[in-house]
């Protein structure tokens, strides 16, 4: 019990094999490849597919406060970023909203420090309450696809704008979240030019 505590607390062993040493063993340190998919007609880049090994450096980075797992993630996430950034130009970084139940829980945005760990911002980014929910919702990742779009459908609203936008987040699985957040600002004006994810789930 004790040792479970203090391997909860200051992890030796590597997230997602488990065997010393922490964060990551060196077998286990993921390594990035960017593609290029689609969410409806909007081009998105990704770096790795959300397979069984990355899905537990995301828990242990996201829900255990694993933080220095940002070391190994964030250059994916730069990559991509790059990728888009390559083939649309001028472009102006925006995150979904931030949970404010997850935040509170974390003390962190996982997806901002991942921006942030990844040297300087390859854009300029618009400011963190451009898009907000506007009622609330629950965590996505409690629920199956259609929980997940009625749950965000029609739940974000954006200050009116007119910049050409690159969405980016950590994971996109059904892409309900950035559906709707491509759905939002587009209603206040801006051009979502593309998506950039780290991880992918491939459906
Ligand atoms: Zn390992």
């Amino acid at each position: 019990m004790f040792k479970a505590l203090l391997d909860f607390v200051f992890p030796t062993a590597c997230a997602v094999c488990d065997v010393p040493p922490s964060p990551l063993c060196e077998g286990c340190a993921p390594a990035f490849d960017v593609a290029q998919s689609w969410l409806g007609t909007t081009p998105v880049w990704y770096a790795t597919e959300y397979s069984e090994p990355i899905s537990r450096i995301f828990r242990a980075y996201k829900d255990q406060n694993r933080t220095a797992l940002v070391t190994y993630l964030a250059p994916g996430l730069k990559l991509a970023v790059a990728k888009g950034a390559l083939v649309l130009g001028e472009c102006w970084i925006c995150l979904p909203p931030r949970n404010r139940v997850n935040f509170k829980k974390r003390g962190f945005d996982p997806v901002s420090r991942l921006i942030t760990g990844s040297d300087k911002p390859v854009l300029g980014q618009l400011p963190s309450n451009t898009l907000r929910f506007h009622r609330q919702v629950r965590d996505q990742r409690r629920l199956n696809k259609p929980g997940r779009e009625s749950n965000i459908l029609g739940s974000m609203t954006a200050i009116p704008g007119s910049k050409r936008v690159l969405l980016v987040d950590d994971v996109m699985t059904t892409g309900s979240t950035l559906k709707e957040c491509t759905r939002a600002l587009s209603a206040a004006g801006y051009e979502v030019a593309g998506i950039c994810v780290l991880a992918k789930r491939n459906l």
